[in-house]
């Protein structure tokens, strides 16, 4: 039977250490940290994920600064925000939950995000340093990941990884994080031919899917580190994952559950990037 790996225990531990961190800074510097969040429209899951951003800010001894914008806002209006939290100093990390409404252009949105406030790390600038190994964010959810296998001691360098996922949010960077600690990285999507047999071959195996239950015990192997990036709301409103956990828990040496696993890393690796955002300014 596999060990559960407790997401809510490894960020708390995480937000944590940033708490520490930042009553230091403030005692040390006087300074206070701020994040932005930006939310636009009325999406009930956008607004839960945002009221737990600020949570997990007030947790940590940042400021939060909301901005919720109507679903009407323009284009114009959105990108002139933008320039003005780039420009305050109170704004240390700026934050624009997606997704935006159909008429506004998330890309462009983006791209106005100042790499220096970019803790979310979505910006062209930011996932080219992923790609290169010099990054200064980290793109949460992948990185929360790897604190939560790292939590479990097992060492990545030469294990075959196979990440089901090509997203640039998710899939993608966690490919590239996998790869900088020397795993050998599989990345599968939905032409793979065929899924299961990529699966088995994983000492470690990451589903970042959006398919309910897709990954059965039949398709990985003994032993597999099995991390569920998934969240899937189904119709009797539950929340599932990537991972047919009753199965998988039986075969696996280590697993994350649904909720409680990778969902309150990424907030803890969120905190930590805009932490590290204002370290810079203080350097400067
Ligand atoms: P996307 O829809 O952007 O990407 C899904 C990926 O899965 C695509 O690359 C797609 O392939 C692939 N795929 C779809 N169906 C199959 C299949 N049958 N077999 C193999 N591959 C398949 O999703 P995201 O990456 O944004 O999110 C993935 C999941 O993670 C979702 O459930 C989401 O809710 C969750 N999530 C959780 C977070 C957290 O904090 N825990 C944060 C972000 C996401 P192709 O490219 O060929 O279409």
């Amino acid at each position: 039977m596999a060990k559960i790996i407790d997401g809510k225990a490894v960020s708390a531990q995480v937000k944590e250490n940033i708490a520490k961190e930042v009553a230091q800074l403030k005692e040390k510097h006087g300074i206070s940290i701020g994040l932005a969040v930006v939310i636009v429209g009325n999406n009930p899951a956008s607004r839960i994920y945002v009221n737990n951003k600020k949570k997990a800010c007030e947790a940590v001894g940042f400021e939060s600064f909301e901005y919720a914008l109507p679903e009407e806002t323009t284009q114009d209006e959105l990108l002139a925000l933008i320039d003005k939290l780039n420009a305050d100093d109170k704004v240390d990390g700026i934050l624009v939950q997606l997704p935006l409404p159909k008429h506004l252009d998330e890309k462009i949105v983006i791209d106005n995000i100042s790499p220096d406030k970019d803790v979310d790390a979505f910006h062209p600038v930011n996932v080219g340093k992923i790609m290169i190994g010099d990054y200064s964010f980290l793109p949460c959810t992948p990185a929360g990941v790897m604190e939560l296998i790292a939590s479990t001691g097992v060492e990545i360098s030469g294990k075959e990884c196979v990440v089901v996922g090509r997203s640039n949010i998710v899939g993608k960077p966690m490919s590239m994080l996998l790869l900088h600690k020397s795993g050998t990285v599989t990345i599968c999507h939905s032409r793979t031919k065929d899924l299961a047999a990529e699966c088995k071959r994983a000492d470690i195996l990451v589903a970042a899917v959006g398919v309910p239950k897709l990954i059965k015990g039949d398709m990985i192997k003994e032993g597999a580190v099995v991390i569920d990036v998934g969240m899937n709301r189904l119709e009797d409103g539950k929340l599932c994952g990537d991972v047919d956990f009753e199965s998988c828990e039986k075969v696996a040496s280590y697993i994350t559950p649904v909720p409680g696993g990778v969902g309150p890393m990424t907030i803890a690796m969120l905190m930590k990037n805009t932490l590290t955002a204002a370290k810079k300014k203080i350097a400067l």
